[in-house]
């Protein structure tokens, strides 16, 4: 069977026109994000379908926000969104890179190198990088940890409120850290609309708007046991339109006093398994809550499923499904519980062996309160990656430039059309520093002289000051990043633009909108009558 005829209802494109059309995708996202680069970078204006705004100046929720065809446009995109949750940032810094050394493939299959060769000398360049980030990192004392949330933080909010936050992330990080680890997932986060951003803070424990459910209960200010349940402590209440056949008068009477028992041995199981705190995810009811009362069991009802999860895990407790057969290998274990008012919010928090810390975000809009809990929790992801592994590199394009300098030194070392690939990558690497360079109102090409210039004479931590245009030492200025970020950006838009690559033939299915049987009888029934 002729190849057209297998194809049929498939459009494609090959060869150097399907390179060509994917080249030009990946610089279109590029151009879709590339402003908002760096601390000076721009924001962008979201708005979907339903007229929802969101202002934000992260390129991945740019990104995953849109809505993007274009296959090879979503490789991309998963490149950065891989970024995002491996090294919480530089998902910018990816989706440029990547179009850029596609852009300058692009070039040199124009000038007769195959892609393959081309492929070849970009893992080349990516496997040499690699090696020289170690060799330029730095091992990251408290303050250049804290610089160095900083600088992950810089362009998103004003000054004052990245000082504060980055601040809040490296407490709560530190809070979080045990045994070598720091899990940013065990941080909570409140949000509370009204008064201003500088009043969000963090609280060693984890917080919740809760507050207990009988006054008669008391605070624990030490250690105990804490039991949760993933239900609740009520009576079933028979719904409407549920199928009862009553056929004596004494017959619901009945069926209340055996709910009743079913709750009474729920708590006296609870009190025997030698429980202290009782968390439940649906309600208490009043019969119940007196009695727990009396046995002095602190409880708490209406908790999400995701704050038990944090619960079990901060405290080591299993989650109950029925009370009546939690033991006591499913208790967990606090160091304390109080509440405690909050923005006129009651409050009440645990604190627990492994840790487990909250932030209030406050802001005077629920969109500042949601970027606020955006910028923490990417502030939070630094802070706790720096804590695992406190290694470093100078920001402000000094890395990605001594890395680019170096390359073009082995690229003439090495035979073959593969050096001139390996140029087209350390060119496509140096984009960073010409677009922080332009995004900053700079000429790009004049900054990237100036910081070639100054780190032969001073060395490889001269990046750009991008306030005055000039190159300064970035460690000086505490303009730092962490090693993953860098590594995870060269690699993931390497990776990416290597597939891109390899691609050579694009098949599209022509897909008409195919309406079932069953709807079509409808449709063709419809106003029939
Ligand atoms: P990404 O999504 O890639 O993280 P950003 O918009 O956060 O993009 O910009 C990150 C870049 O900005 C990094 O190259 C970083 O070194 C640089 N940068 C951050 N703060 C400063 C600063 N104060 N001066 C110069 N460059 C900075
Ligand atoms: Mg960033």
């Amino acid at each position: 069977m002729a190849e057209e005829t297998i194809l049929e209802s498939t459009e494609r494109t090959s060869g150097r026109d399907a390179l060509r059309k994917n080249v030009q995708a990946a610089i279109a996202l590029s151009g879709a994000v590339r402003s908002t680069l760096g601390p000076k970078g721009l924001d962008k204006l979201l708005v979907d379908d339903a007229g929802g705004t969101l202002v934000t100046n992260d390129g991945v929720t740019v990104l995953e926000t849109a809505r993007v065809e274009h296959p090879v446009a979503k490789m991309i995109i998963s490149a950065s969104s891989t970024q995002d949750k491996v090294a919480k940032d530089g998902t910018t810094s990816t989706v440029v890179i990547c179009a850029e050394m596609l852009r300058n493939a692009w070039q040199l299959v124009g000038q007769g190198v195959h892609p393959a060769t081309i492929s070849r000398g970009y893992a080349q360049a990516e496997q040499l990088a690699l090696g020289y980030l170690d060799e330029l990192s730095i091992t990251a004392n408290k303050d250049q940890v804290l610089s160095a949330v900083e600088t992950s933080l810089s362009g998103k909010l004003d000054r004052a409120m990245e000082k504060h936050l980055a601040k809040l992330s490296v407490a709560a990080s530190e809070i979080i850290f045990s045994e070598g680890r720091a899990d940013a997932t065990t941080v909570k986060i409140i949000k509370q609309t009204g008064g201003n951003m500088t009043e969000s803070k963090v609280i060693k424990g984890l917080a919740l708007a809760k507050t207990r459910i009988h006054p008669e209960m008391k605070e624990r200010g030490g250690p105990g046991k804490i039991l949760l349940i993933d239900g609740g402590l009520e009576k079933r209440q028979p719904k409407l339109d549920a199928k009862f056949n009553i056929t004596s008068a004494g017959m619901m009477e009945a069926f209340r006093k055996a709910e009743s028992k079913e709750v009474l041995e729920q708590v006296r199981n609870i009190v025997e398994i030698g429980c202290d705190l009782l968390v439940c995810k649906e309600g208490v009811d009043d019969e119940a809550r007196q009695l727990l009362a009396n046995e002095g069991i602190l409880t708490y009802r209406r908790v999400e499923r995701k704050d038990l999860d944090l619960l079990a895990r901060s405290c080591n407790a299993n989650l109950v499904i029925d009370a009546k057969k939690a033991t006591a290998e499913d208790l967990g274990e606090f160091e304390s519980t109080r509440e405690e008012l909050s923005g006129g919010v009651n409050h009440w928090i645990l604190n627990a062996e492994i840790g487990g810390a909250t932030l209030i975000a406050k802001g005077s809009t629920s969109d500042i309160v949601n970027e606020v809990e955006r910028c923490f929790e990417d502030g939070l992801g630094v802070a706790c990656q720096l804590l695992e592994n406190p290694v470093l590199l100078p920001g402000a394009g000094a890395t990605q430039s001594a890395i680019a300098r170096r390359l073009r030194r082995d690229a003439e070392g090495v035979p073959g059309r593969e050096q001139i690939a390996i140029e087209a990558w350390a060119d496509a690497l140096e984009s960073i520093p010409r677009f922080l360079a332009s995004n900053s109102g700079f000429d790009g090409v004049d900054s990237i002289l100036k910081l070639t210039s100054a780190q032969n004479q001073e060395g490889d931590t001269y990046g750009l000051n991008l306030t005055t245009g000039e190159a300064e030492c970035s460690v000086k200025r505490g303009v730092l990043e962490p090693l993953t970020i860098t590594k995870q950006s060269i690699s993931g838009a390497t990776e990416a633009a290597i597939s891109v690559l390899r691609i050579d033939d694009i098949l599209w299915a022509q897909m008409e909108a195919e309406i079932p049987d069953d709807v079509q009888q409808q449709i063709q029934g419809f106003g029939a009558e």
